[in-house]
Parts: structure tokens; C-alpha cells; sequence
């Protein structure tokens, strides 16, 4: 990922900070350090009880409230490893943090428990800082109780702000999963991203007002997180039962992985194809694009071999999902993938198979709901938008 430092692993997580936090430090830093001076005036202290710069005070609470987001990300992730799920990473950035949950842990229960380990930790910090704060009454330093009791409350906002059902935000992942319960994934996880999104005009709105820009970074954010990752859900339940040999298209020409790349550019440009499976002994190897080869200078056409080309691709079967083959190809970014039965090729799959093959399923689906009286209250037409 770009614009983010490694620096640090905790329990085997990778903590990355964002570029954005280092420029959001010194602002909030000074925004704090402002509160310091408000208090002490509203409260009429005594120099001799100001110890210390109102601008170090207030970059110390802003490290303090970053290392405190840090523990709210911790509390998610290692609920979601104990649970049975995948963190690639912690991020750090100028909205707060994220944690990266590549695979969430199953049922709904625990991903509801995982979202609310986070907003806890929170609350409960705040708490303790409050807590601390009393016990500090009657302290010399100012600033140091101030400090504390500044810590505490931005914590419980941050618990108490995090809990708001504004999906993909924590109390929206506690909504889907209560949902989920009686609407199903697909309908829980659109329903809460609804609110999610009307959230995300609520804090837009609010952000313009006032004139706060972290609260319109969060609106943006919340709006397309939740557009995000309804789409993402819904892809998912449609694709995950659909055999990839529904979709493949007939197997293509192929290249042998000695061949010139004169002979490639025939095969590309004579099949009008726009990748070739390579194959070695009648197994496929690997793919070669239309645009690896336009990297190459004419003049080397004749001394490469298509070896070079050649990237390695998952094996795809036809018994794979669909919903497999999309992954494969986003995290790859290929638009197509050779299909294979104990590596000899059999088919070729691209972006535009699954996404036609979703439109029939669509018009199928539709049609055989709007065919008689018989069916009431069905799951409706649902679209991929
Ligand atoms: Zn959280």
C-alpha cells in the first residue's frame, strides 16, 4: 500500500502509518494546545500551576490519542485472530485507524463481538484516564490534570462516536450482524449501508457547518465504504454458486513456451485475442497479454522467446466459483484466466463472461419471479450497483 511507513509489528501484526497522520499531528497538536490556554483562562489558574508549553501539552495528548486509536485497532484485530481470522494490517492515518481484516472470523456473532472490542477498549480507557484525573485532583500542575482529563474524555467520544450505526463504521458492522439474523448477509449488510450512507450526509452536513474538515474526511469515507462494501457483498452471494464452467468461453489458440515472439504476435493478432495461454508439454504455464508484449521494441521481437513474457496464473478449474475467479483476477489484475483440467487448458475466463453470465442470472431470476401469483414476497430484483 502506498504513503504508509512500517513501524512496528505487535502480536504479528504489521502497524503502518499513513503520510496523513504526520501532517494531521502538528495541526491537532495546535488545536489542542489552544484548549489548554481556554481552560486555564476559563478557569482563572495561576501562572505558577502552568507548567510547561501549551503547544508540547497538546502534541503529547495528540501522540497519546493516536497510541489510544492504536489499542482500539489492537482490540479488533486480535479479537479477529482468536477468532479464526486473517489481519494483514494495523493503519494509522488522518481519520483515525483501520484494521485490515482479510478474513473475518465465521457466524455473525463473532463479527459483531469483533466490531465491539474496539469502541470498549475506548470507552474503557477513557475511563480509566477520568479516573486517574480524580485522583490527580488537588495537583499542583494544571496542564498534567487537564492532560489526563482532556485523554479521557476524547476516548469516550471516540468509544460513543465509533458505536453510531453508520456502516462500515463499528456500531454499523454490530447492525449488519444483528440483521443478519432474520434479512440474510446480502439484504443485513445493504439495509445497514443505507444508514450507513445517510450517516455519511448527516456528518457531511454537520462537517460544513462547522467548518469540520476531519468530520467531511469521515463522511466521504463512511459514504463510500459502505457503497463499497455492499457491492462487494453482493457480488459475492451471487458468484459463490456459480461453477466457473458455466461462464468460461470455448479453450483458445495457445503459444508453446519456446515459441518466437513473431509467432506470439501472429496468434495474438490473427485469433484477435487479447491474452494466449502458454503451454510446455501440453500443460499450461502461464499467460502472455497483448499488453506485455507491446513493452517489447520491435527490433527484439525476433531474439526473445515467449518465456519471457509469460506470467505464472492460478490454476482455475471448472469447478471453481466464479467468485474465486473475480478475486484471482483483481488481485492479479488480469482481465482473463486460462481454465484447466489437470493442467491442460479447457477454456478461457475473462471479466466480461462473469459479468454477462451475472446479467442472464439477473434476468432469470426476474423473470421467474414476475411469473405468477404464486410468489409472494420473494427476495425482489436485486442489481449489482
Ligand atoms: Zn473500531
Amino acid at each position: 500500500m502506498r504513503g504508509n511507513i512500517q513501524v512496528l509489528t505487535l502480536k504479528g501484526i504489521p502497524i503502518r502509518v499513513h503520510f496523513s497522520f504526520l501532517l494531521i499531528l502538528p495541526l491537532l497538536a495546535w488545536s489542542f494546545g489552544q484548549s489548554f490556554q481556554l481552560a486555564a483562562r476559563a478557569a482563572d489558574v495561576p501562572p505558577e500551576r502552568l507548567s510547561g508549553h501549551p503547544l508540547v501539552w497538546g502534541l503529547g495528548v495528540a501522540v497519546a490519542l493516536f497510541l489510544s486509536v492504536l489499542l482500539h485497532e489492537l482490540a479488533h484485530s486480535v479479537y479477529a485472530l482468536r477468532k479464526g481470522g486473517e489481519v494483514s494490517d494495523i493503519r494509522l492515518m488522518m481519520i483515525g485507524g483501520v484494521s485490515n481484516i482479510t478474513r473475518m472470523p465465521d457466524g455473525a456473532r463473532h463479527e459483531a463481538l469483533m466490531a465491539l472490542a474496539g469502541p470498549v477498549t475506548s470507552l474503557l480507557l477513557g475511563a480509566l484516564a477520568l479516573f486517574v484525573h480524580h485522583l490527580l485532583e488537588g495537583t499542583r500542575s494544571f496542564n498534567l490534570s487537564f492532560a489526563v482529563f482532556y485523554l479521557g474524555s476524547l476516548n469516550i467520544f471516540l468509544g460513543f462516536f465509533n458505536l453510531l450505526p453508520a456502516f462500515p463504521m463499528d456500531g454499523g458492522r454490530i447492525l449488519r450482524a444483528v440483521l443478519s439474523g432474520w434479512l440474510g448477509r446480502v439484504r443485513a449488510t445493504r439495509v445497514a449501508g443505507w444508514v450507513g450512507q445517510g450517516f455519511a450526509l448527516l456528518f457531511g452536513l454537520f462537517g460544513i457547518i462547522t467548518g469540520n474538515f476531519i468530520l467531511l474526511f469521515i463522511a466521504f469515507f463512511v459514504f463510500m465504504g459502505a457503497a463499497a462494501e455492499s457491492r462487494q457483498v453482493l457480488l459475492q452471494s451471487k458468484l459463490a454458486d456459480v461453477p466457473v464452467r458455466e461462464l468460461m468461453g470455448p479453450r483458445t489458440a495457445t503459444v508453446e513456451v519456446e515459441a518466437s515472439l513473431r509467432e506470439l504476435t501472429e496468434v495474438l493478432y490473427g485469433e484477435r485475442l487479447r491474452a494466449v495461454p502458454v503451454v510446455e508439454a501440453g500443460r499450461v504455464v502461464g499467460l502472455v497479454t497483448v499488453e506485455a508484449l507491446r513493452q517489447v521494441p520491435v527490433e527484439k521481437l525476433a531474439g526473445l522467446a515467449v518465456r519471457e513474457l509469460s506470467e505464472p496464473v492460478p490454476v482455475l478449474t471448472p469447478d471453481s466459483t466464479a467468485w474465486q475467479a473475480l478475486q484471482e483476477m483483481g488481485q492479479r489484475q488480469m482481465l482473463q484466466l486460462p481454465v484447466t483440467e489437470d493442467g491442460v487448458l479447457v477454456g478461457m475466463l475473462s471479466q466480461e463472461d462473469i459479468l454477462r453470465g451475472l446479467e442472464l442470472r439477473e434476468l432469470k431470476e426476474s423473470r421467474r419471479q414476475g411469473q405468477g401469483p404464486w410468489n409472494l414476497g420473494g427476495r425482489g430484483h436485486e442489481s449489482p450497483t
